[in-house]
């Protein structure tokens, strides 16, 4: 009798100590691969960029609609001459409407961006974080980064660190502090990381503390302008029925004439912009080409990534002679 639960105790406590020795082994083999992985320069994989020839944009902007605004253009322009081009917003919209919140609005704004990108020839990506909250953290630093390195960017754009607005301001700051991260190897080690810091640069704006936008690139958008209008003008959510302003009421009772209104006030913005840079245009162009241009786009060179000299901006804007 005693024999006998000896014979069925045995094997069962033999299976035990072969399972318990397994999962001790396994344990320790998982434990030593990530001492290795951590200590081992190899295990931090380094992006490769498709060899096609073709340049790789990726834009922020903090709402659906900045990205737009502010390189809309030069988007259009890049994407005609097939390189890559990716706007980013980093808030979903969702208090963007004086009339309208929530999901559906955010909805709404995702369907407007996604056309304007269809007309402009280039990918969109909008993230889900509240508009208005955006805040300056670790975790949307890791987000940026990321995205940043997917894209295999060789030209970063956002907004400048200086704004009005808190999620423009933040987009500056979040996006100004991912420029060194994006080439150091085990910060965020589970996406591949770029060998070389991409060249970042701001959009114009118009604030002068603690210093003015200097331009370092004005670039025509002539022959884009009616793309560009046309992708603005269909965000309507925005620009027909006046997006968050509190000032308006009602929506407009003629929408032809709202939206004529619209371009109207969108050129006249990027006329400013050629007409207050005319100095660089004409350095750009040349007398001549530079002297006609009518509209323009304009950007300034941030300090925190690569160091663009000027051979190197006719590379990354190939739009001059
Ligand atoms: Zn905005």
């Amino acid at each position: 009798m005693h024999r006998n639960r000896w014979f069925i105790i045995g094997p069962c406590a033999a299976a035990l100590a072969l399972v318990i020795g397994l999962r001790l082994a396994m344990g320790q083999a998982s434990v030593t691969a990530a001492a290795a992985g951590k200590n081992d320069p190899a295990a931090a994989v380094a992006a490769v960029k498709p060899n096609d020839g073709k340049l790789r944009i990726i834009a922020f902007g903090a709402h659906p609609d900045d990205c737009e605004i502010r390189v809309g253009g030069v988007a259009a322009r890049w994407a005609a001459q097939g390189h890559h081009v990716k706007f980013v917003a980093l808030t979903n919209g969702d208090i963007g409407h004086w009339s309208q919140a929530g999901g559906p609005l955010a909805q709404r704004r995702l369907k407007e961006v996604q056309n304007a990108a269809a007309a402009l020839g280039i990918q969109v990506q909008v993230l889900d974080i509240h508009d208005g909250e955006l805040m300056v953290d670790l975790e949307t630093r890791k987000t940026i980064v990321r995205l940043i390195r997917d894209w295999k960017a060789d030209l970063v754009l956002s907004h400048r660190p200086n704004d009005y607005h808190p999620d423009h301001r933040n987009t500056g700051l979040l996006v100004r502090d991912a420029a060194f991260m994006c080439i150091v190897p085990y910060f965020c080690p589970d996406t591949p990381y770029l060998n070389e810091n991409p060249v970042f640069m701001y959009y114009y704006d118009r604030f002068t503390k603690p210093y003015p936008f200097t331009p370092d690139v004005v670039v025509s958008i002539d022959a884009v302008m009616d793309r560009k209008l046309a992708a603005l003008a269909g965000m309507e959510s925005q620009f027909l029925e006046g997006g968050c302003c509190p000032k308006v009421k009602a929506m407009p009772t003629d929408r032809e004439a709202g939206l004529e209104k619209v371009r109207a006030g969108f050129s006249a913005r990027f006329k400013q912009t050629a007409d207050e840079y005319r100095d660089a245009l004409t350095q750009w162009y040349g007398r001549d080409k530079g002297t006609d241009v009518k509209y323009a786009e304009a950007f300034e060179v941030s300090e925190y990534g690569a160091k663009p000299d000027p051979k190197e901006l006719r590379r990354l804007f190939p739009f001059f002679d």
